[in-house]
C-alpha cells in the first residue's frame, strides 16, 4: 500500500512535536512527512529572555538547533521555504520556491505573526527578544549602557471577538522574565540605583491568563524588585525617547519590545483562518471545516495560553485523533484543557513556577518561587536541545 503523505508547516515547539509523535506512531513506511519552515534552525525561544545578561556572542549557540541529522535519522523531507498559500480543497500547500505540495494530512504550526506597524512609531528597529536576531541586537545594546530609563512592552493581542474569556495579550512570560533578569543583572553590577525598569501591559492585570493568585504573586515580586508596573495600557504612539499612552507619556532610554501580534499573516484572507489570521479548531485542534487540517501552538483561534508547553500537548493530542482515525483503535482521547503553565526566571538561579486553569473556569492555582523552579527549566531546557524536542517523556 502507498505510505499516506504528512505535511507539517513549521519546525517550532508545536511543528517539532507533531513530527515527534507522527514517528513515534507512523513508520516511514506507511507515513511519509514533509515539513517546511523558513528557517533552516531552530531556536529555542524561552533562552532568548538571556539577551539581558548574557554576552552577544554567547546567547545564541547554545539555544540554536541545527535539525538536519534529525530529519535524516527520522526519514523526514524537509524544506527550507516560505509558504505562501494552502488550497484546503485541493490539498495543495504552495510555497515560494517549490512546486504545489500534496497532502493526506496537514499540521499547521505556523505561529502568529508580530506586527510592529500595529502601533504607530513602532519598528524593526526598536529592541525585541522573539526571534534570534532581536535578541542579539538587545543584547548587543545591553552592553554599551547600563543606565537609565528602561521599560519592557507588550504589544496588544489582536484576538478574535469569538475568543472566551477576552485575552489582551499573547505572550507576557518573556517580557516579565527579561525584567526581572535585568533587574538581577543591574544589582550585580552595582548600576540599579542609576535606573528604573517599568513594565507595561494592555492587559488589566499581570499575568492575564494567571488566576488571582499567581497575579498578585507576580506583582508582589514587581514591587520587591522595584519593578513599576502600568497595566491597561492603550498605545498611541512611539517616539525614539517615550511611549505615548492615551492618559500618559512614558519617557525611556531604552525599551525592549514583545511587538503586537495577529494571527499568521500568510493566511489572512484564507478559508481555512478566520479574519486576523488564526485558526478555528475543535478541542482536539481539528479544523471544524476540513478534517485533514489541524493547527496547534500560537496559531489556533482560542483564548488558550500562547505558550511552548500548550503547543506540545496540543501536537499529541492532534496527532493521536488522526491516528484513531487512520486505525480500528478507538480509546477515549482527552480534548486539549487550557492551563497556564510557566517557570519564569527571576535571577540569581531563582524561578517562578505558576500553574493555573482558574481562567479557563477551573479551581487550580500553584505558585512557588525557589530553586526547583529554575533547575527543572535548565533540565528541559537541556534534554529539549539535546533531543531535537523529542523528548523520552513528552507533555
Ligand atoms: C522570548 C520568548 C520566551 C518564551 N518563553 C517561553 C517559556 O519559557 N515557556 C513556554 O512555554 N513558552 C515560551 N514562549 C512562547 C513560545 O515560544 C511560543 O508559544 C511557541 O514558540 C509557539 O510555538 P509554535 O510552534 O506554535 O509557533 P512558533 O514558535 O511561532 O513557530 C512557527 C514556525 O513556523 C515558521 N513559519 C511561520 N510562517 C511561515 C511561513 N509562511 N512559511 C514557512 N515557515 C513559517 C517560523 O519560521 C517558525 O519556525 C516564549 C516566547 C518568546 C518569544
Amino acid at each position: 500500500m502507498k505510505p499516506q503523505r504528512a505535511v507539517v508547516l513549521g519546525s517550532r515547539f508545536g511543528g517539532l512535536a507533531v513530527i515527534s509523535w507522527l514517528r513515534r506512531l507512523f513508520s516511514p513506511g506507511e507515513l511519509e512527512i514533509t515539513v517546511i519552515d523558513q528557517w533552516e534552525e531552530m531556536i529555542f525561544r524561552p533562552g532568548l529572555v538571556h539577551a539581558m545578561d548574557t554576552a552577544p556572542d554567547r546567547l545564541m549557540p547554545p539555544i540554536t538547533l541545527s535539525l538536519s541529522s534529525f530529519w535524516k535519522r527520522h526519514k523526514i523531507t524537509s524544506l527550507h521555504d516560505t509558504v505562501v498559500d494552502l488550497d484546503p480543497d485541493r490539498r495543495l500547500v504552495s510555497t515560494a520556491t517549490h512546486p504545489p505540495l500534496p497532502y493526506d494530512v496537514l499540521f499547521i504550526a505556523t505561529g502568529g505573526t508580530a506586527r510592529w506597524d500595529k502601533i504607530p512609531g513602532l519598528d524593526l528597529s526598536h529592541q525585541g527578544l522573539c526571534e534570534g536576531y532581536l535578541a542579539r541586537h538587545t543584547a548587543t545594546l545591553n552592553r554599551r549602557s547600563t543606565e537609565g530609563q528602561f521599560v519592557f512592552a507588550v504589544g496588544p493581542l489582536q484576538a478574535s471577538p469569538s475568543w472566551t474569556p477576552t485575552v489582551h495579550v499573547g505572550c507576557e512570560c518573556p517580557l516579565i522574565e527579561s525584567a526581572l533578569l535585568w533587574d538581577a543583572h543591574l544589582r550585580r553590577l552595582n548600576t540599579r540605583e542609576s535606573s528604573s525598569i517599568t513594565v507595561i501591559t494592555p492587559a488589566s492585570h499581570i499575568a492575564e491568563v494567571g488566576g488571582p493568585v499567581i497575579q498578585a504573586r507576580v506583582e508582589e515580586l514587581l514591587a520587591e524588585r522595584q519593578i513599576r508596573l502600568i497595566t491597561k495600557a492603550q498605545f498611541v504612539g512611539v517616539t525614539p525617547s517615550t511611549i505615548n499612552l492615551d492618559r500618559h507619556t512614558i519617557p525611556y532610554d531604552r525599551a525592549v519590545w514583545v511587538p503586537p501580534m495577529t494571527g499568521a499573516q500568510w493566511l489572512q484572507g484564507s478559508p481555512v483562518a478566520d479574519d486576523w489570521g488564526w485558526i478555528p479548531t475543535d478541542e482536539y485542534l481539528n479544523h471544524p471545516q476540513w478534517s485533514d487540517i489541524y493547527a496547534v501552538g500560537d496559531v489556533v483561534s482560542h483564548a488558550w495560553p500562547k505558550m511552548g508547553h500548550a503547543a506540545m500537548v496540543q501536537a499529541r493530542i492532534s496527532v493521536h485523533h488522526w491516528h484513531q482515525r487512520q486505525t480500528a483503535r478507538r480509546t477515549k482521547l482527552r480534548p486539549f484543557a487550557p492551563q497556564l503553565l510557566w517557570i519564569l526566571e527571576t535571577g540569581s538561579k531563582h524561578a517562578l513556577f505558576a500553574l493555573s486553569d482558574v481562567f479557563y473556569g477551573g479551581d487550580h492555582q500553584w505558585v512557588y518561587h525557589g530553586q526547583t523552579p529554575y533547575w527543572a527549566k535548565q533540565s528541559f531546557q537541556w534534554a529539549y536541545v539535546h533531543r531535537r524536542g523529542a523528548l523520552p517523556i513528552m507533555p
